[in-house]
């Protein structure tokens, strides 16, 4: 179980987290770095990686219930749902943001909690959201759609392997940088069709209005022809 350090004056976790917490190290295979209880902060969740603190986890006390029902299982999961993403965030530092990698290392562990005792009337999947690939929102070169559709496909694969959080980490940034490079590539391939579709209308164009030029030079030969032939029957 993570460790729990609290800013706040209380002898034990609030009940919400304590719940959240059971048997997640194992279900996940990974360890939840310590968690800060902050009180009354503006956030859910918070995970830094660069400041200093160890990469610790940040809860807002109100976000896990500590003043709310103490002892809800909606409580416990939307704070496992809050710990969770705080951890991702963690396995997949600067850089990552809320990209496809991101999701995907969110829903691994998302698939893995859904194991877990108030499961599966409520597996924890469904707080996975799209603002975990709001990254791509104005991302010509992977789309929002796109995104999910691969953090989706990489997680229900890895979430079921013996890979621990890290090693699962790992693999989903390869991957990542694999998928970045083969959609950069086919982006470049389209952008080159494009330019040899253009080529070849603007060709076709010329053709035409060649032919078109053609007709009427015979057309107007014809014409001459006819008006000769008129000419000569009536001398
Ligand atoms: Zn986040």
């Amino acid at each position: 179980m993570g460790m729990v350090r609290q800013m706040i004056q209380q002898d034990t976790p609030p009940a919400a987290v304590a719940k959240a917490l059971a048997g997640l190290d194992e279900a996940i295979k990974g360890t939840v770095p310590p968690i800060w209880i902050e009180p009354m902060a503006k956030w859910a969740g918070y995970c830094s990686w660069s400041d200093g603190f160890e990469s610790e986890i940040r809860l807002s006390d109100t976000a896990c219930g500590a003043r709310f029902d103490p002892d809800s299982a909606a409580m416990a999961r939307t704070t496992r749902a809050i710990i969770l993403h705080e951890y991702a965030h963690r396995l997949m530092p600067a850089g990552y943001g809320h990209n496809g990698a991101f999701a995907a290392m969110r829903l691994v562990l998302a698939l893995r909690a859904t194991n877990l005792p108030d499961a599966p009337e409520h597996p924890d999947w469904w707080s996975v959201k799209l603002y975990d690939v709001q990254d791509h929102m104005n991302d010509s070169l992977i789309t929002m759609p796109q995104a999910l559709a691969w953090a989706w496909a990489i997680a229900t694969e890895l979430s079921v392997t013996a890979a621990t959080a890290d090693e699962c980490a790992v693999a989903i940034k390869n991957r990542w940088t694999k998928y970045l490079d083969a959609q950069a590539h086919r982006a470049a391939h389209k952008a080159q069709q494009q330019t040899q579709q253009k080529q070849l209308e603007t060709g076709n164009a010329q053709a035409a209005r060649t032919h078109r030029n053609d007709k009427l030079f015979l057309a107007f030969f014809g014409l001459t022809g006819w008006l000769g032939a008129f000419l000569a029957l009536h001398h």
